[in-house]
């Protein structure tokens, strides 16, 4: 792990891309005037991402958070050390419940065809709110994942920035349902992008000062990307009015890719370092 600001540059190049990715989102939604190929897209991703996501977690984030956690304890006293973890996790998935549908009174992803949930003007506004709290965290992810190392980085980063187009449509087509102009709309997009570069930032930042700031980052971030994956994408890919399991197919696709990369970047990775060892 490097604590320097050194890692910046390459935190912020990702950060952009996946901010850029809602900005491309809301633009779907607004210029092709929710396309019905528009539209059937996004879901696909959405339940690629959701796969993607879900192995991320399981595979990818979890192990890395008990590996840091632990460090060289064993047996009770390691398993008292993950509780810390596990707590975090939790939390972090209970913070996206609260914000986007205890606090929120109406949100779920993908275009948003409920206008009468919108009669309060400022409903949009809890719901894009409680959506910004949740790409705060996108970028948390991202960060302290390339934080722990740059294999774990990129595989999140990837899982994290397949769901970041439909992010952007969903916000965009919540801020038109509501009556809100198009200009409103994109700039209510370009809002979710920017707290997901904040939240790369921030981690950025806070690592430059407090060393273990990574550790409490990954778990809590993981438990927040938990519910986007399993809370938020996958009712939305069972949610079909016409029912389509082929959608719900490119969940296990997902899965199956993530796994098939983690596995190939694993042994890139142990290719480099046999040459260099
Ligand atoms: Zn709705
Ligand atoms: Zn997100």
């Amino acid at each position: 792990m490097e604590s320097n600001l050194g890692r910046l540059p390459e935190l912020l190049l990702f950060g952009m891309i996946a901010a850029g990715a809602n900005l491309v989102g809301g633009l779907v939604l607004i210029k092709a005037g929710a396309h019905r190929f528009g539209e059937r897209f996004l879901k696909y991703l959405v339940a690629l991402g959701a796969g993607f996501m879900l192995a991320a977690i399981f595979i990818e984030i979890l192990p890395e958070t008990v590996s840091l956690w632990t460090g060289s304890r064993s047996g009770e006293n390691a398993a008292e050390a993950v509780v810390g973890a596990m707590t975090l996790l939790l939390a972090g998935y209970l913070i996206i419940q609260l914000f986007e549908h205890t606090i929120a009174p109406h949100f779920h992803f993908g275009a948003e065809t409920h206008p009468e949930s919108f009669m309060r003007p400022s409903a949009a506004y809890t719901a894009v709110g409680g959506l910004f709290i949740h790409t705060f965290f996108d970028g948390v992810s991202i960060a302290a994942a390339f934080l722990v190392n740059f294999r774990v980085g990129l595989l999140v980063f990837i899982a994290i920035l397949l769901h970041k187009m439909p992010e952007g449509f969903t916000v965009a087509s919540i801020m038109l349902a509501s009556g809100r102009s198009q200009k409103k709309a994109l700039l209510a997009t370009a809002a979710i992008g920017a707290a997901t570069l904040a939240g790369v930032v921030g981690v950025a930042l806070l690592q430059a000062k407090v060393q273990s700031a990574v550790a409490y980052a990954l778990p809590f971030s993981a438990g927040v990307t938990l519910y986007v994956a399993a809370s938020d994408l996958i009712p939305e890919v069972n949610h079909n009015e016409e029912r389509n399991p082929t959608v719900s197919i490119v969940v296990f696709v997902g899965v199956a890719l993530f796994y098939l990369l983690h596995k190939l970047i694993g042994l890139l990775d142990g290719l480099t370092a046999v040459r260099l060892g």
